[in-house]
């Protein structure tokens, strides 16, 4: 067969994308937690939780972030959330020592409490064991309603397209750790930040979109102001998957892995970081519009300009930069990662799999 060079390069791209977006299965489903390790989670959970109600006999203990919305890695971490149901209740301050105490004396868990945290919370931490070869490290919050609502919203994009979303998703979380630029203490990016620019990116820079809008579709009944806020925050979003699923499809049919390298090309190039602000609830915003410019002069601002580098709107705190820990340097460096993950899924190697191994190096 005759094949002009060009068809042939098309059909050679086809291969790969292909080839990678098995590869990209294949790579994520080894790195799911084993229903071993989310059932020891979820007696630690129920543990923690009854000896809580030796406290605060009100209070539930719930589980937010990974561990409940579907994007959960091998051995991550555990983030819980304490309500309590109740008006008499102990200051966060107090429960935090009290909590910390009890737990010293009655597990076999490392406890540190940290009362005078911005968010007081109690870290624990278990020593690997046969169910946990490398043991568990554990949040306790307390009222963190709007995490617990952030993480419902997170699952339902997960649950609109799961094939998609968790594989971009999970894949991202891995890299990002692999590379290095998963640490809001040293500037860069938490997870929950890569998680909403990969939903910002299917919502709102993919034409088609491969996610609708959940914040912003009809509701099925009228809502009143009272049910829908939180804290002064409007955390309403449309929550009926099954209904969504049969009315809503989208004409998005890339694979995993096109969006992939669409996504890396996206934030390496064509993200506005100078002057936007991504907001899944919103679209792309700019940064003036929110008070967030940091392009101020003068050393009043130099803490607010540090802060504000990246963008990335909290889908309910409007008024809260997801991203303020990345540093200059920071975004410095996951632009360059962004970039390197184009140029090599760019460069198509013989086999998807050398990419694959390349990017996560
Ligand atoms: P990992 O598996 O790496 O722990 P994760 O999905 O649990 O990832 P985290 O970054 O640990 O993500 O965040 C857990 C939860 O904490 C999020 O779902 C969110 O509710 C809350 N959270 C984390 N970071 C922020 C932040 N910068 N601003 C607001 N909420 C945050
Ligand atoms: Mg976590």
């Amino acid at each position: 067969e005759h094949l002009s060079p060009a068809t042939q390069r098309k059909h050679s791209k086809q291969k790969f994308v292909a080839d990678l977006s098995q590869c990209l299965f294949d790579f994520v489903i080894q790195l799911l937690p084993t229903a071993e390790e989310m059932a020891v989670k979820e007696d630690v959970r129920k543990l923690l939780e009854r000896l809580i109600r030796t406290i605060e006999p009100d209070s539930r203990l719930l589980s937010f972030g990974s561990t409940a919305n579907g994007f959960s890695l091998r051995n991550s971490d555990m983030d819980l959330c304490c309500l309590i149901d109740s008006d008499e209740r102990l200051a966060a301050t107090d429960l935090v020592t009290m909590l910390g105490d009890l737990l010293e004396r009655e597990t076999k868990f490392h406890v540190k409490p940290l009362p005078h945290a911005r968010i007081p919370i109690v870290k624990l931490s278990l020593d690997p064991s046969p169910g946990l070869p490398l043991g568990i490290a554990c949040d306790i919050g307390f009222e963190n309603r709007l995490a617990l609502e952030n993480t419902r919203l997170l699952m339902c994009y997960a649950m609109i397209d799961p094939t998609r979303v968790r594989t971009m998703v999970l894949f991202l979380k891995v890299w990002s750790k692999r590379r290095k630029i998963n640490s809001p203490y040293q500037g860069t990016l938490s997870s929950y930040g890569y998680v909403l620019m990969v939903i910002y990116f299917l919502v709102h820079v993919k034409n088609p979109a491969v996610l609708p809008n959940l914040q912003q579709m009809p509701p099925l009944r009228p809502i009143s102001k009272e049910d829908t806020h939180l804290g002064g925050y409007n955390t309403w979003f449309f929550d009926d998957i099954e209904l969504l699923r049969q009315r809503w499809q989208s004409s998005n049919i890339e694979s995993v892995a096109e969006l992939l390298i669409d996504f890396f090309r996206y934030y390496s190039r064509d993200f506005l970081y100078n002057t936007g602000v991504a907001s899944i609830r919103a679209g792309l915003l700019k940064k003036e519009s929110k008070g967030w410019q940091n392009d101020l002069s003068g050393s009043r601002y130099n803490d607010t300009r540090e802060r504000n580098r990246l963008c990335i709107e909290d889908p309910f705190e409007t008024d809260f930069n997801v991203a303020r820990c990345v540093t200059k340097d920071g975004l410095y460096t996951i632009r360059g990662e962004f970039m390197r993950a184009s140029r090599i899924l760019a460069a198509r190697p013989d086999r998807a799999i050398v990419a694959l191994a390349q990017l996560c190096e």
